[in-house]
């Protein structure tokens, strides 16, 4: 039995139940289940939250994503380049619309995008980067930034893991995740740092007319009522959604301090161990730990670990267990095993631990105890 499961949502539900509960009812009191004023009321909060100029809700950070490769006139065969490190969603947009995904290597230390890498990969059919800000810290955007300057190329952000997270740049200026590049994506599924009670996503840009665009491509394609300017997908956040994410979108910054403390303690109880690497923040993001994810000394018995920690009640997760370019799915003639060394590595060796804004010292006392009981035997 798993007593410390890797979110606790029920308890984190259960602090703001009154108000959730409310809301909710409300909402099947209006009846305005599609578009109803909780979902105007969210973009706007979340707008002035992250100090964008324009939230696009929509139905989950997959549509989010794919929403954005569409609104930028990309042709098939035209090339975009991601990290093989990340959610199969950052990769199956690009896939289902005919455009080719470049695979890039990571980072070993922050598990992001190789900013040196991304540029080796740029062709002449190279239209946008989608860096991951994987696990909760943002990829290095001024460099990935400077580099869509100077080859002329858009940037999208996948933030699903990171809202909330900041970007300092060299002048001193600090922009949110998601903020930075020509257009930014996230999930409000339930796990994700701002999660909803089923699923839900937005997109951000700051860029007036991509803006309008998003709005109507995640409406049909539609700007006046039937009629059908693009070929658009239909794509909206439920009010039910947005009225439970308006509440928790106020307890974003308690949820990321109550992460960041019980990373800090995992940090400080697993640097006894040479046989744990615990997960570096970069020097210009925070970091919201979306998950608490470590690397393992060749000589753990990952599986047995995790047995153990199953044992003794503790879960414990492999993300991710297969790169992007070994995924049957996504077999191609320009990808082999070893061609990235880091992905391939830290698929092998990375094990996330539970994380969630409801831990306790006595918690993380147990796991850390359980943990380092297992690696340092
Ligand atoms: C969760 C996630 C997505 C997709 O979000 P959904 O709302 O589940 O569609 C995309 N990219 C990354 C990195 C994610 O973690």
């Amino acid at each position: 039995m798993i007593k410390y499961p890797m979110v606790d949502l029920k308890g984190q539900y259960h602090k703001i139940k009154e108000e959730v509960d409310a809301a909710v009812l409300d909402v099947m009191e209006s009846t305005a289940f599609i578009n109803g004023p909780a979902v105007k009321s969210f973009q706007k909060n979340l707008e002035k939250y992250l100090n964008v100029k324009h939230v696009i809700p929509c139905g989950n950070g997959t549509d989010a994503l794919q929403l954005a490769l569409m609104s930028l006139d990309l042709k098939p065969g035209d090339e975009v380049i991601t990290t093989s490190f990340t959610f199969i969603a950052t990769a199956e947009v690009i896939a289902l619309l005919k455009l080719t995904p470049v695979l890039v290597d990571v980072l070993p230390d922050t598990y992001n995008i190789d900013v040196k890498a991304v540029e080796k990969a740029i062709t002449s059919k190279t239209k946008a980067i989608i860096p991951v800000h994987l696990f909760g810290q943002c990829a290095n955007m001024e460099e990935i930034t400077e580099l869509a300057g100077k080859y002329n190329l858009y940037v999208i952000e996948d933030a699903a893991q990171a809202i909330g997270a900041e970007y300092t740049f060299k002048d001193g200026s600090v922009k949110k995740a998601g903020t930075i590049g020509d257009i930014g994506c996230t999930s409000f599924f339930p796990s994700k740092n701002l999660g909803g009670y089923g699923d839900g996503g937005a997109i951000f840009t700051n860029d007036d007319k991509l803006g309008e665009k998003l709005r109507i491509l995640a409406n049909h394609g539609m700007a006046v009522r039937y009629y059908h300017d693009y070929v658009g997908v239909n794509s909206r956040l439920d009010t039910i959604q947005a009225a439970i994410l308006d509440i928790k979108l106020k307890h974003l910054d308690e949820y990321s301090a109550a992460r960041q403390k019980a990373a800090g303690y995992y940090n400080k109880a697993f640097s006894v161990s040479d046989k744990i690497t615990t997960p570096k923040t970069a020097d210009f993001t925070t970091h919201v730990f979306h998950q608490y994810t470590m690397v393992l000394a060749d000589d753990i018995d990952r599986e047995g670990l995790q047995k153990h920690l199953a044992d003794k009640g503790i879960a414990s997760a492999i993300y991710y267990p297969v790169p992007l370019h070994m995924q049957k799915a996504y077999k191609d003639p320009r990808y082999n095993e070893g061609d990235f060394p880091v992905t391939e590595f830290l698929s092998k060796h990375v094990l996330s631990l539970p994380i969630h804004t409801e831990m306790t010292d006595e918690i993380l006392e147990y796991i850390t105890s359980s943990v380092l009981e297992y690696v340092e035997k």
